[in-house]
């Protein structure tokens, strides 16, 4: 059995974290699992990293940019690596180039065009846990690159794709998919599952607990997967076909308020005394514009308007 984990920056945010992770990796190897992780960088790191570059200069070149981003999720994996082994259990990290993640040349935003994983199927039949440098690839001219924010996630997803994993668990702060985002809307509620464009509505309209190029990836390739917490056992998310219809919401930084389940005029009349800008549906998808200072008051309001009137 093929297990592919990711662990998110907060996961692996501080040096005991990283060993929290460290043990759940081992549990997972020592139930005799072959075992793929693919780990974000630790906290905040690429939002310093991006700052460091604009302390420098006011423009960074993207491609000397996906150069400095990268380092990031190398320095966890190699952390990681580290952390299990000290555990007993052998282990092996890789950047995304040695993991055979081949992109086009897009720096910052680069798409995922093939998968050859050889070094991670070699280092597994070796025994190995494999630990995969999330976020980045190589492109067919050896151009290293990123894959746009959030992107570990896709990595995770691509490699399940690529090495049919049994199982493919996004780790994060929190325990699965919920009808909004739960540090903005205290009442939401997590949902069992969740169909591919659902939550590829959701991840776009800005609930960044699932990265939406991930969940593209997971639609075309028709991998089933769990959003989870990586403390504790709950069963998270299962994000695959067959989910029934969800209610939910979400926002961006940028203003756009998305709901799941109602249309642009339900919307735009539950806004009320929020300046609406602009409103589109799509079938049961409405997205609205609001003051960017008022997202979370929007959130909140179309939380208690359209999921949770009673609660
Ligand atoms: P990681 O570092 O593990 O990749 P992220 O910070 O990218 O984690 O995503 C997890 C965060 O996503 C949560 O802490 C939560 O605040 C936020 N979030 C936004 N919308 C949702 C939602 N609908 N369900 C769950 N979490 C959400
Ligand atoms: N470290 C990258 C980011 O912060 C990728 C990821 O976390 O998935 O966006
Ligand atoms: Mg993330």
């Amino acid at each position: 059995m093929l297990v592919v984990q990711k662990y998110g920056g907060s996961s692996v945010g501080d040096a005991e974290r990283l060993r929290r992770v460290a043990r759940r990796v081992v549990a997972t190897a020592r139930a005799g699992r072959r075992v793929v992780v693919v780990v974000s960088a630790m906290g905040r790191t690429t939002d310093e990293l991006h700052a460091l570059a604009r302390a420098v200069v006011t423009q960074p070149p993207r491609r000397e940019l996906d150069m400095l981003l990268t380092a990031g999720e190398r320095i966890s994996m190699a952390l990681l690596s580290m952390a299990v082994q000290e555990l007993g259990v052998a282990a092996i990290s890789l950047t995304g180039s040695q993991s055979g993640i081949i992109t086009d040349e897009n720096h910052t935003e680069a798409t995922i065009v093939d998968v050859r994983p050889r070094r991670i199927l070699e280092s597994l039949d070796a025994g190995r846990v494999v630990i995969v440098a999330g976020y980045q690839g190589v492109s067919r001219t050896l151009e290293v690159t990123t894959l746009g924010r959030g992107g570990s996630d896709t990595t995770a997803i691509a490699l399940a794709a690529a090495l049919r994993a049994d199982l493919c668990e996004i780790c994060s702060d929190v325990d699965g998919v919920y009808t909004a985002d739960p540090r903005v809307v205290p009442d939401a509620r997590r949902l069992e599952a969740i169909g591919y464009d659902d939550m590829l509505a959701l991840a776009r309209g800005g609930a960044r607990v699932l990265a939406a190029s991930a969940v593209e990836t997971a639609a075309r390739g028709g991998v089933a997967f769990y959003a989870r917490a990586t403390e504790g056992e709950g069963e998270g998310t299962r994000v695959g076909a067959g989910a029934p219809p969800v209610v939910a919401v979400a926002a961006r930084c940028d203003g756009a308020v998305t709901v799941l389940g109602a249309d642009a005029a339900a919307l735009a009349a539950a806004l009320g005394g929020v300046d609406v800008r602009d409103a589109t549906s799509d079938g049961r998808v409405a997205t609205a514009f609001v003051d960017p200072t008022r997202v979370d008051e929007a959130q909140r309001r179309l939380h208690r308007r359209f999921v949770a009137p009673n609660g």
